[in-house]
């Protein structure tokens, strides 16, 4: 390790010792690590085929002088996920999901952790002080615990109790302070300033920040072999795949922060020649950072009561890293963006039975900004994306799932049941909870992608019998055979398309009354949309239809 702070106040230079926090020259508490980035870029091509992929593998670019090996339990290297349901139903292909609940606690809190953790432990510190809305807390109170660092861990009452649970098990001091979290900070600033321990100060906390990086460094090796244009190679300066665009749930912003700082750090080394566009979301009752950007204020205009059910991103005051994030965000082309809590819960859902990722609240406004974002258009079809899945689920049945989430099953009473066996019970009561007839569905498309997240799409409603045909011809042995309810149909087709099989049903007594939903890529013309007048109940744009706009028009045409 070779890594200087600069302090971008008066850009003074001095080494890292983390009980010093403020520049030695003009007090500032804002610096930046700088690193030997012209030697790295040289030798580190030829040191990373031979090194796992976790956090780790980057270690000549974090402010640690050696990784401890005792400390780690495979933070970081988390996957990078495709997500083609979601990408055919925004209507763009290139959406990648970094899975961040893999994580050891299930949050990337995790690398800020590890990275905190053995920096502290390399320095000799044995105690130290967090405030947290929740992850912080549990991620460093895990990691505290096999470096031996006694952890003070401050949170708002409003921190589930699950999560608070979590953090008293690592066996941390869990002080519980009814109060917003801004309060909860300053008062664990002076609890550790009055006992000299070190205390993570967010944004400002050197080992915290750069561990972040390491989010861009293993989106740019994924995507480069995920996207298949180019080989990771080892000798000479490698070109890496950057993203158009990374979006980020946002509370404190140290994700985006230090996630920039990487993908600069990467262009510096002339491993790729583009420094994405940096998007934050905040949930709309807690959105300083988005309200002011909005207003082109310089600096944010604080929350003073957040009023949203996502705790974890409840940072009504965001102070000086607003005024970074602003600039980064800017000069990146990027946006910042609020959604609801609705809208975020819904994302939620839609991410769990599409992706068959279930995401914590906070993590899912990531996703209900991209769903936002791509319908306003500022992200286009053709860009890449990748979105942080920052954590794992709380249970979300409370908020998410409405009351029929669980099928009900009662066994018979004993008389009743005295000839069969107990299976047999099971099933005889189960028939009542199950329909025996599903409403009969058939879904035309020649692309196996758009059958598959249609049928997805309606499986995840559990009630209906589903059948498929990949070109007109086929579509109209299966309805005749079939006699549906409903016909999900596309209109460009190889031989007879969408059209021909329309004129088809219609000519034929026994066909010409199943109602059809058209789902089409197609921009209709007039002549067109003549052509399908009274023939069908609905038209479904794809790219642009979410699932539960899809379902209401399913079941009211069935029901
Ligand atoms: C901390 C956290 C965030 C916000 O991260 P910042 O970059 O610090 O604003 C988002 N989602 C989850 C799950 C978090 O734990
Ligand atoms: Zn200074």
């Amino acid at each position: 390790m070779s890594f200087i702070l600069r302090c971008t106040n008066c850009e003074y230079k001095a080494p890292y010792h983390p009980m010093e926090s403020d520049c030695p020259k003009c007090g500032s508490q804002w610096r930046e690590a700088e690193y030997d980035l012209d030697t790295i870029a040289k030798t580190l091509p030829q040191e990373l085929p031979k090194r796992p992929f976790d956090l780790w593998r980057y270690h000549e670019l974090l402010p640690v002088d050696s990784p401890n090996i005792e400390l780690s339990m495979g933070e970081g290297g988390t996957p990078l996920i495709k997500a083609n349901n979601l990408g055919l139903m925004l209507g763009c292909p290139n959406i990648f999901i970094k899975d961040e609940r893999q994580g050891p606690t299930s949050s990337f809190k995790d690398r800020q952790a590890a990275v905190s953790m053995a920096a502290l432990k390399e320095h000799g510190i044995t105690e130290m002080v967090v405030a947290s809305t929740g992850n912080v807390a549990i991620a460093y109170s895990a990691y505290a615990a096999r470096a031996g660092i006694k952890l003070w861990a401050f949170v708002t009452s409003l921190v589930p109790a699950i999560k608070m649970r979590e953090i008293a098990l690592y066996g941390s001091q869990l002080i519980k302070v009814t109060e917003t979290y801004d309060l909860v900070k300053k008062a664990s600033a002076k609890f550790a300033s009055q006992r000299n321990l070190y205390r993570n100060m967010g944004a400002r906390s050197i080992p915290s920040i750069e561990s972040m990086k390491t989010i861009s460094y293993e989106i740019a090796e994924q995507l480069t072999l995920l996207l298949g244009s180019n080989e990771i190679k080892k000798e000479e300066i490698p070109h890496w795949e950057v993203p158009d665009f990374y979006i980020q749930a946002v509370s404190g912003g140290m994700g985006p922060i230090g996630v920039d700082k990487g993908f600069s750090e990467l262009k510096k080394m002339g491993f790729t020649d583009k420094r994405p566009a940096i998007i934050g979301v905040q949930a709309s009752g807690c959105a300083p950072m988005v309200n002011s950007w909005k207003k082109g204020l310089e600096v944010a205009e604080p929350v003073t009561n957040p009023r949203t059910y996502i705790e974890t991103l409840a940072t009504g005051d965001p102070g000086h890293t607003y005024k970074i994030l602003k600039k980064l965000v800017d000069e990146t082309g990027g946006a910042f963006e609020s959604v609801t809590d609705e809208e975020t819960f819904r994302a939620m859902h839609v991410l769990a039975k599409m992706e068959g990722i279930s995401a914590e609240p906070a993590a899912a406004v990531a996703f209900a900004g991209l769903f936002k974002l791509v319908r306003a258009g500022i992200i286009k079809s053709e860009d890449t994306v990748v979105v942080n899945c920052t954590g794992h689920t709380v249970p979300p049945e409370k908020f998410v799932l409405g009351d029929n989430w669980a099928h009900n099953v009662e066994l018979p009473k004993e008389a009743e049941a005295s000839e069969k066996t107990p299976e047999e019970g099971i099933l005889a009561a189960l028939s009542h909870v199950v329909p025996e007839r599903f409403s009969r569905v058939v879904i035309v498309d020649d692309t196996t992608e758009v059958r598959l997240l249609i049928r997805r799409i309606l499986q995840s409603q559990g009630d209906f019998h589903l059948f498929e045909a990949k070109d007109g011809k086929e579509a109209l042995r299966v309805i005749r055979r079939e006699n549906p309810d409903l016909i999900i149909l596309d209109l460009m087709m190889p031989e007879l398309d969408g059209f021909g099989v329309l004129d088809e049903l219609k000519a034929d007594a026994k066909t010409a009354n199943i109602p059809v939903i058209v789902s089409t890529a197609k921009i209709l013309t007039r002549k067109e949309k003549n052509r399908l007048k009274g023939q069908i109940q609905a038209l479904l744009q794809k790219g642009d239809f979410m699932s539960d706009e899809f379902l209401n028009e399913v079941h009211t045409i069935i029901s």
